[in-house]
């Protein structure tokens, strides 16, 4: 039996229906299930998206049965729509366009007005009495059939600008102007018979061929542009951007055409079942009489309101549809109904009116923004629509943060110049001047005035100035770079890496692509997607808590969610911010960023230019206070929770003076002579230091530094028991590498808790050790890290840097470009490699929880906050993920579709394991029957 490569739809029936997405494409597999529940839709048939991938692998030929398929398509066509292909009196035409799996909306080729030829021309004027209309309609198929088929399909190549679309359209243009028209609308049925034969003398000269004049020779030509244009630059670029497998192909539809430009008595629109803005339920579109579908979208003409209640005042003096054609109106409103209701979520539909009669073109889950997307998803959900699973389903994480961040308003941007991209770090917008060294930005963001800190990279000293201004933008650096970092922890609006960007402190300017900004000069971004914009474009607010629906979206994914969720955060506002957010603990407290106020740096640097542990430990206590102060602080605010707080981390060079001026500065402060300050500083200099002495190897060489750092988080979590409140801290060491390096700090941490009971006269503290794992050997040797350990916390940053030995400060240089090229399938510092990492991860839980059945497991990484690592880490089985405070809801979400996902794709393989049983049973007993 020959293989199926076309299926029909049309006439009440369809051989496809809405499941067959895969083999048909969205597009025709929504016509085949419209068409079986009685939406009139003109008639046609789907190629395969399995014919697409045997047309490439033969190389642009066709199988030999098709041509028999396609035949027995075009007389289903003619026989529901009751006109013939090619007929003289009564013809048919036809378009060809595109539809793959997923929408790839604009990306690949479409022919209309196929089957116009000299001999139907005159048969289709008279049936309609509209010879302008039929010439009007025969120019632009050669418009379009000249530049798809004959010129992009076949590989011609031209000269940019040089094309025949070009050509043909230089052609109009001249004509126009030689009758002094303004629109194409103005042009008589005599000027576009002109027009006509000037595009067949046009063609034959420029490609060599002759415009056809055969309607079956302008189809199959049409079907393998569009097969064609599956491999066009366009359609390449969109699927590397969206992730879409180059093998899936597209699939062909051809389907009758129908006009909305037929007369006065035609129309076409667009519409939504919904409101795809607001989420309103109210039936909501744009339409146009006497036009074709693209006039709507193109934006020419301004379109009319679809009915009264959706008309502004900037639409109250246009007629709606409901008013000027009631009953046609009322027919589409029952198409939205059942289609809705069909399909279970908001339809964006396509519609076009010839001569008084609606067909219905398109429909498809419409795209929504996400504050539409959660009202839409909850209303449903109430409605009886859908389940509160499918709700959780219908909303994705990244959509949450249009509502935790102000917006750039879409509406602006869409018509603001772009200056530069960068990487999109800290989402939202943000509006602000330019200022170059942080103490500026603190001195006029504390003013009252709104800046954006615009630095080359960021560094711990900068944190006061990111902190004052609106946002940050970063020349360099990459998605966990500091500023990257400490701004997502801040919920600030950051872009970093913004090649394009010449910063030049002295002189106070920033040029770009050849503009010089200066300090000062206004600046716009939109940290959600890394786009940077000249001057000031209007934000939207965020408040999400006013919003209901957001909340019991919430509350259904808490309710569902098996994975915990905390945050990092090292200062009491921003704990409390994201416990508001529903943090359930902090699974990361960074100490390091807590010396670095003014009252504290000094004794510091005293700490680290100390020559014997006497001299260091003096200045550590010095240090103490302000830690404990820190810590109770940050253990009040997240009272009745878990709080991990991590023993210092960075090298401690980055803690001195980097400048001739700091050196004698704190030379002089600490009563130290400069040369000895200097050579204590060069000391600290390493090749590498994010491979060198840090983490934990710090307090194996001074052990007072971790004793000093347990003291003041025992000694605060001490303090507020006494005092009944109920806190519990979690010490975790870093960047250990073997058992003996943690078992090492462990000792000192319980010693020093024994002191503390002592001092508080206290018989038991409520407290943990653990480890962050975030190198390899660790990650190898887990079972044998475990037995020292009370809980793994995976730091998937360096963990990541450590396994691919990817700088992760400096891969901002090529990881986009390997992510362009498909080196890489994404950014491994912003989602968990699963081959890679993944495995180190999968194999610490395994091994750690052989030692350790309730070794308790987190991830504080970045990727901590990414919606796929969550699935990831879900599927692993961590008890929690920590991220910063802004993506805490995400996370929750993320972490409830993970559950539905998990228990859907369980349903399906017992459904499956189910139906292979009883294919085999049935066969076994025909095979018993036939023994
Ligand atoms: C990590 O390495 O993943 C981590 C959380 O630590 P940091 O980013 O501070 O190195
Ligand atoms: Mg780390």
């Amino acid at each position: 039996m020959s293989k199926k490569y076309v299926y029909l739809f049309g006439g009440g029936k369809a051989d496809g229906d809405a499941s067959m997405r895969n083999l048909l494409g969205g597009k025709g597999a929504n016509l085949a299930e419209m068409a079986t529940i009685d939406i009139p839709v003109p008639a046609g048939f789907t190629m395969t998206t399995d014919l697409c991938t045997v047309y490439y692998d033969g190389k642009g030929k066709y199988p030999p049965e098709l041509a028999k398929q396609v035949e027995r398509g075009v007389a289903h066509i003619e026989k529901v729509m009751g006109a013939k292909f090619g007929d003289p009196e009564n013809p048919l035409l036809v378009s060809v366009r595109s539809g793959a799996r997923q929408s790839m909306p604009g990306m690949m080729e479409t022919v209309l007005n196929i089957g116009l030829t000299s001999k139907t021309i005159k048969g289709l004027a008279k049936r309609t009495g509209n010879p302008r209309f039929v010439y009007d309609a025969y120019r632009r198929l050669m418009q379009m059939y000249a530049d798809v088929v004959m010129e992009k399909a076949e590989g011609v190549e031209v000269p940019e600008g040089k094309g025949i679309r070009e050509r043909m359209e230089h052609t109009l243009d001249s004509l126009k102007k030689r009758h002094g028209y303004e629109s194409d609308a103005d042009l008589t049925t005599a000027d576009l018979k002109e027009l006509v034969s000037k595009f067949k003398r046009l063609i034959k000269k420029a490609l060599g061929k002759e415009f056809p004049d055969d309607p079956m020779a302008q189809l199959w030509g049409g079907i393998g542009a569009v097969f064609q244009s599956w491999n066009g630059k366009r359609a390449i670029a969109y699927r590397r951007i969206e992730g879409i497998p180059d093998e899936w192909g597209t699939a062909v539809n051809v389907q009758a055409m129908v006009f909305g430009n037929m007369g006065d008595d035609s129309a076409t629109g667009v519409c939504f079942t919904r409101n795809p803005a607001t989420g309103d339920k109210t039936f909501y579109g744009e339409w146009l009489s006497n036009a074709q579908g693209e006039d709507v979208v193109a934006g020419i003409r301004t379109p009319n309101p679809l009915n009264e209640k959706v008309k502004t005042d900037d639409t109250k003096h246009l007629p709606s549809l409901e008013k000027w054609r009631p009953k046609v109106y009322r027919e589409l409103v029952g198409h939205r109904n059942c289609l809705e209701t069909h399909y279970r979520d908001m339809q964006d539909l396509e519609f076009t009116i010839q001569q008084g009669t609606l067909w219905m073109l398109q429909t498809r889950s419409g795209k929504r923004n996400g504050p539409a997307a959660i009202k839409m998803a909850v209303d449903m959900c109430r409605e009886g629509l859908i389940s509160k699973e499918e709700a959780l389903l219908r909303v994705r994480p990244a959509q949450l943060d249009e509502l935790l961040h102000p917006m750039l308003d879409p509406a602006a941007e869409k018509t603001a110049k772009m200056l530069a991209k960068g990487l999109p770090a800290g989402p939202g917008g943000a509006v602000g001047k330019i200022v170059l060294t942080a103490d500026r930005a603190e001195e006029l963001g504390g003013a009252g005035e709104e800046v954006i800190l615009v630095r080359n990279e960021t560094s711990p000293e900068d944190v006061h100035g990111m902190h004052a201004a609106q946002a940050i933008l970063t020349a360099k650096g990459g998605m966990t770079s500091h500023a990257a970092l400490v701004a997502r922890g801040w919920g600030k609006c950051c872009i970093v890496g913004c090649g394009a960007l010449h910063i030049d402190v002295a002189k106070g300017t920033v040029s770009v692509n050849g503009q010089v900004l200066k300090e000062g000069d206004w600046i716009t971004m939109n940290g959600t997607v890394g786009r940077v914009y000249g001057g000031k474009l209007p934000l939207l607010p965020a408040n999400p808590e006013t919003n209901p629906s957001y909340k019991q979206l919430m509350k259904w994914a808490d309710e569902v969610r098996r994975l915990g969720v905390r945050t990092n955060a090292d200062r009491p506002e921003d704990a409390a911010q994201a416990r508001a957010f529903g943090a359930q603990g902090i699974g990361l407290c960074r100490t390091e960023h807590m010396f670095f106020g003014d009252d504290r740096i000094v004794a510091m640097r005293r700490m680290i230019v100390a020559e014997t542990s006497e001299e260091r430990e003096k200045a550590l206590a010095k240090l103490l206070p302000f830690q404990k102060s820190d810590f109770l602080g940050i253990l009040k605010a997240m009272r009745g929770l878990p709080v991990t707080i991590r023993l210092v981390d960075p090298p401690l060079h980055e803690f001195v003076p980097h400048d001739k001026a700091g050196t004698k500065d704190l030379a002089k402060q600490i009563g130290v002579s400069v040369k000895k300050l200097e050579a204590r500083i060069a000391q600290l200099h390493e090749l590498n230091p994010m491979l060198g002495h840090r983490g934990c190897r710090l307090g194996v060489t001074y052990p007072e530094i971790t004793r000093m750092q347990t003291r003041a988080i025992l000694e605060a979590a001490a303090e507020l028991t006494k005092k009944k409140v109920k806190v519990y801290p979690e010490i975790m060491v870093p960047l250990v590498g073997t058992r003996a390096e943690l078992a090492d700090q462990r000792a000192i941490i319980l010693e020093v808790a024994e002191e503390v009971k002592k001092k508080y006269n206290l018989r038991k503290l409520d407290f943990k050790i653990g480890t962050m794992v975030e190198i390899p050997r660790a990650a190898l040797t887990a079972d044998e890290v475990a037995e020292v350990a009370d809980f793994f916390s995976f730091g998937t940053n360096d963990l990541t840097q450590m396994t691919f030995g990817y700088s992760r400060d400096d891969a901002g240089t090529f990881l986009p470009g390997y992510v362009e090229r498909g080196i890489l399938p994404k950014d491994p510092f912003q989602s968990v490699d699963v081959s890679g990492v993944g495995q180190l991860m999968r194999m610490s839980v395994e091994k750690g929880r052989a030692t350790k059945r309730d070794l308790k497991l987190g991830i504080c990484g970045e990727h901590g906050g990414d919606p796929d690592s969550i699935t990831f880490c879900h599927e692993i089985g961590l008890d929690y993920v920590s991220c910063s405070p802004y993506r805490v809801p995400i996370a929750r979400l993320a972490a409830a579709r993970a559950v539905v996902e998990e228990k859907r794709a369980r349903a399906k393989a017992r459904a499956k394991k189910r139906k292979t049983a009883s294919k085999r049973k049935t066969t076994g007993k025909r095979k018993a029957k036939r023994r």
